[in-house]
């Protein structure tokens, strides 16, 4: 028996993880003691992982055009196949698609590849139907996307605000490190805002069920009451911020009593004042914020909305104190790291920040290879595939995600895959909704056998190692776009043999060799602390805070405790935020107010955690969750079926009648898959709206008709 310490694959919370080892066979999971995200806990996804390895439904053997085969055949495939419609259309014909589950390592290689040498700016990720909206607002608030707590400043502050956040189930471990903290000090509230009551409430000292949508009106309407009660930190938003005049008169367009933000919010005046005054006077705040937040077609103005009230407060970086996006992947925030953004161009350079197309590619070109930078920016998620829709991307390398199951719009995305030439998947499982459309598959190490880094929501990176050999002939992703690279003539840039000479890479970019590069991004980003790691240091890397460099080795908890933010002059932006409603219109037709979400025990589309009995036993299958009033007015019963009717199509679930949901709105899960279940996809419910400025699907605002079943 052995040993060997990793980290969780699931949640932005970024557990470490101690695996047992026996044989060839990792036989049960702890939490890692001690590791500053968990000390030694873990949820029950966590903790089920051995559960879920072992060699069924894992693809073990490339596929080229339906046949199974051999790396060099399906790699020579790969290569020829993105010349040919590189040479043909142009190197816009190509895009990949890639996921927060990959690791940075992986990230980076492919961002290189795809910007660098095949020069095409699509390259996005599924971490556009997580984020996207809270990297915006960061931008716009910081001059650059920095989160900036850590998880301590749960148990250091004086009141959490938990908003469009199921933290219980979503991000459990933060959920128990918060209830620890209630326990300890008794003055500790938490308030949560969520149209649903969910077991998050448990903790609540006060809970707002506001209706969907109207999150921007509450912290407008915050920022105004403030502003009318002399709550502001007027020293602090002197010294630190621009833009106040216009965002609080902005806020003030709409009336800002406190009656109307609490009929407009559907909310008890009383409560909402309660909060209100809460929140005002306060400093040690955090407003946790989440994916009922970034899923919207305003989300990135309610992340504005939120943080605008922090900054009018003072109340950011110090302890306990500030607004503080969790991310749902294990490695959104490594992809934000590296470029794995259509928006971004490398090591969190935007194609817009000074200098940076030049620096990235001096810093990429080799003696015989200079890389072909993209001009500006890529088609982000929604929009890569319209544009294959379109014919104008022909080419489409897809990497530990399904598009067919996760995004708005399913039967779209799908005669997308379906009209798209060339389709390569890369995924560690046989997954059936999206290997129908893939002309080659690249068979992928999972968790346990991958070996690099992850980090997490408080900026920490974590080293995910490779405890077992991948099965079969399943290899790294960073191997396999090497090989792909080697084929297509770039080689000399991309002849790395372990993973810790692509973190070293990356740790060098981040620093900007030489000097180079602006005061603020270097304060911030930089990791070039962590540069020239051996294998060996490399390998026994243990968690740290970015930004690492020689001014802050030991890494760092807390950004902008200076009060000094990333913009030219220093000073934050405040937004100015106007309420809207979602795209998503409600008519006759479609009546129903559509909220999607996780359940505790499931990820993401349930390739791996439906293989334990012990996860699925929580949720056994899809559900619409409706109120009492609803149900009984639509003749649903508890149990019985019932079919929602959304944009796209159709999903088939079973009846939870739950008081925690508001008249007028349904809950579904959005983890069945076409193999669990064809009838319940909840992206087929859901219009691709997005987000004007993150790009960000709207998927907590759907429009849906409900009828019930016969049962036969
Ligand atoms: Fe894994 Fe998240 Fe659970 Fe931690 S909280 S064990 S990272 S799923």
């Amino acid at each position: 028996m052995r040993e060997a310490r990793t980290t969780c694959p699931y949640c932005g919370v970024g557990c470490g993880v101690v695996a047992s080892v026996e044989k060839s066979e990792i036989v049960d999971v702890q939490g890692d003691p001690q590791h500053p995200a968990n000390f030694g806990r873990l949820c029950v996804k966590g903790s089920a992982l051995h559960e879920t390895l072992g060699h069924g439904g894992r693809l073990t053997r490339p596929i080229v055009d339906g046949v199974e085969s051999d790396w060099d055949t399906a790699l020579d495939a790969v290569a020829s196949r993105l010349r040919a419609v590189r040479d043909a259309l142009g190197p816009e014909a190509l895009a990949a698609y890639l996921s927060g589950q990959l690791l940075t390592e992986d990230y980076y290689v492919a961002n290189k590849l795809f910007k660098g040498f095949l020069g095409t700016p699509h390259l996005d990720t599924n971490s556009r139907l997580c984020m996207a909206s809270a990297v915006a607002a960061h931008k716009r608030a910081f001059g650059a996307d920095a989160v900036p707590c850590c998880y301590e400043d749960l148990e250091e502050a004086e009141l959490v605000v938990l908003v469009g956040s199921n933290l219980a189930w979503n991000h459990p471990v933060l959920y128990q490190r918060l209830k620890v903290a209630k326990q300890r000090n008794p003055l500790l509230r938490v308030v949560v805002i969520d149209p649903r009551v969910t077991d998050t409430c448990e903790l609540a000292d006060l809970y707002l069920g506001l209706k969907p949508g109207s999150d921007a009106r509450l912290f407008t309407g915050l920022l105004a009451w403030m502003a009318a009660r002399n709550k502001l930190d007027r020293v602090y938003l002197e010294a630190h911020t621009q833009g106040f005049e216009e965002a609080l008169a902005a806020a003030q367009e709409q009336d800002a009593g406190v009656e109307a933000i609490a009929a407009d919010c559907d909310l008890d005046a009383e409560r909402l004042e309660t909060f209100f005054y809460w929140f005002a006077s306060h400093l040690h705040v955090v407003t946790l914020f989440s994916q009922g937040v970034n899923q919207s077609t305003s989300g990135t103005d309610k992340g504005n909305a939120i943080i605008n009230c922090h900054l009018a407060g003072g109340k950011i970086g110090l302890p306990g104190a500030g607004p503080f996006s969790i991310t749902g992947q294990p490695n959104a925030m490594g992809g934000r790291e590296v470029g794995g953004l259509a928006n971004q161009l490398a090591a969190h350079m935007d194609y817009d920040t000074p200098g940076a197309r030049d620096r990235v590619t001096r810093f990429w070109a080799t003696e015989r290879l200079v890389p072909c930078l993209p001009e500006g920016p890529g088609h982000k998620a929604v929009a890569l595939f319209e544009a294959i829709e379109r014919g104008e991307v022909q080419a489409l390398w897809i990497m530990a995600t399904n598009p067919a199951v996760s995004l708005p719009r399913t039967d779209r995305v799908r005669a997308a895959l379906a009209k798209c030439p060339l389709v390569i998947v890369s995924d560690c499982m046989a997954n059936a909704d999206l290997l129908a459309y893939a002309d080659i598959v690249l068979p992928a190490s999972s968790w346990s056998e991958k070996d690099g880094t992850v980090t997490n929501s408080e900026r920490r990176i974590s080293r995910q190692r490779g405890i077992l050999p991948p099965p079969g002939e399943a290899r790294h992703d960073w191997w396999a776009l090497c090989e792909v690279a080697k084929r297509l003539g770039f080689g000399e840039a991309f002849g790395y043999t372990h993973p810790s000479e692509i973190f070293d890479e990356h740790a060098r970019l981040s620093g900007f060799e030489n000097g180079e590069g602006p005061d603020e991004w270097r304060r911030l980003f930089d990791i070039s602390g962590l540069a020239g790691l051996d294998r060996a240091a490399y390998d026994a890397l243990e968690p740290i805070q970015w930004p690492v460099n020689a001014a802050a080795p030991r890494g760092t908890a807390r950004l902008f405790i200076d009060g000094r933010f990333a913009t030219p002059d220093g000073l934050a932006r405040m937004v100015a935020v106007r309420s809207r409603p979602p795209a998503q219109a409600l008519d006759a037709a479609r009546p129903l107010r559509l909220n999607t979400g996780r359940v505790r025990d499931q990820w993401h589309t349930m390739t791996r955690t439906a293989r334990s009995p012990r996860l699925m036993n929580h949720r056994a299958e899809p559900f619409i969750e409706i109120a009492p009033e609803d149900a009984a007015a639509l003749g649903v019963e508890e149990q019985g079926l019932a079919c929602l009717q959304g944009a796209g199509g159709r999903y088939v679930g079973r009846v939870r009648v739950s008081r925690g949901q508001r008249r007028g709105e349904v809950f579904v899960p959005m983890h069945w898959n076409g193999y669990f279940s064809g009838s319940a996809l909840s992206g087929a419910l859901i219009d691709a709206h997005v987000d004007p400025v993150s790009g960000q699907p709207e998927s907590k605002h759907g429009a849906v008709a409900l009828d019930p079943l016969p049962v036969e």
